[in-house]
């Protein structure tokens, strides 16, 4: 089993890697999209650790829905009965990990809502922050939240799955493209999503322990699930 530093290699065999390479779809990002990750991947916006906010409630909105599925279909939670989030540090590679054992995503559900079909918020934020009219910590109330976590990394990769299909795999570098690939080692998640975040150098204060507790009790406030945080030492 061999985990590669920092690379496109993380958490998968050599193996694993080149079937990804092998069967690995491109999308290319809605315009707008585009436009709106080029202007996080490049800001100097100070107040980046928004983006813990945004994987947080998007988690807890994950969860709230299997929890509500759940109430008409006794089978839902099945993959994974326990509700929770999980914040992962890892300093050795340099990477944040966000889990849930909420709904997950389709393969479909992944294309679209991470990068295909530009929900009106990606052009009214777009407008209102080159305005100066919308600052970066309201990207959430403009609905595309989850594009915050290129504040902080240059590649993520979102792992899901959801009780209707496999298990599969977003990644991006905040270009032009996303690759979608089913997960060539099967269902490791039981249900739910697990995004990844490889940490820009200058961002590397999100994997210390008293940043990312600091940060989950501020934002935690309205969460009803538990958070759990792992760190590694060094
Ligand atoms: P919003 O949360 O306002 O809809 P986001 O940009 O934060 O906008 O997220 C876009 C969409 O991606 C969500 O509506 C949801 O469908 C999907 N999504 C994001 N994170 C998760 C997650 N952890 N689990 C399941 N779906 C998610
Ligand atoms: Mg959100």
């Amino acid at each position: 089993f061999i985990v590669q530093d920092n690379d496109s290699n993380y958490g998968f065999t050599q193996d694993e890697t080149e079937k990804i390479k092998v069967n690995g779809e491109k999308f290319e990002f809605q315009t707008e999209v585009s436009r709106l990750m080029k202007i996080i991947i490049n800001s100097l916006y100070k107040t980046r650790e928004i983006f813990l906010r945004e994987l947080i409630s998007n988690a807890s909105d994950a969860i709230d829905k299997i929890r509500f599925l759940s109430l008409t279909d006794q089978n839902a939670l099945s993959l994974a009965p326990t509700l929770n989030i999980t914040i992962w540090a890892d300093k050795e590679n340099k990477v944040l990990t966000i889990a849930d054992s909420g709904i997950g995503m389709t393969k479909k559900q992944l294309i679209e809502n991470l990068g295909t079909i530009a929900k009106s918020g990606t052009s009214e934020f777009l407008n209102a922050f080159e305005e100066n009219k919308a600052d970066m910590n309201l990207i959430g109330q403009f609905g595309v939240g989850f594009y915050s976590v290129f504040l902080v990394a240059d590649k993520v990769i979102v792992t899901t799955k959801n009780n209707e299909d496999k298990q599969y795999i977003w990644e991006s570098t905040a270009v032009n493209d996303f690759t979608i690939a089913e997960d060539p080692r099967g269902n490791t998640l039981g249900r739910g999503t697990q995004i990844q975040l490889f940490l820009k150098d200058d961002a590397l204060e999100f994997l210390d322990d008293g940043t990312l507790r600091g940060l989950i009790l501020k934002y935690s406030e309205f969460i009803n699930f538990p958070i759990w945080l792992w760190t590694t030492q060094s």
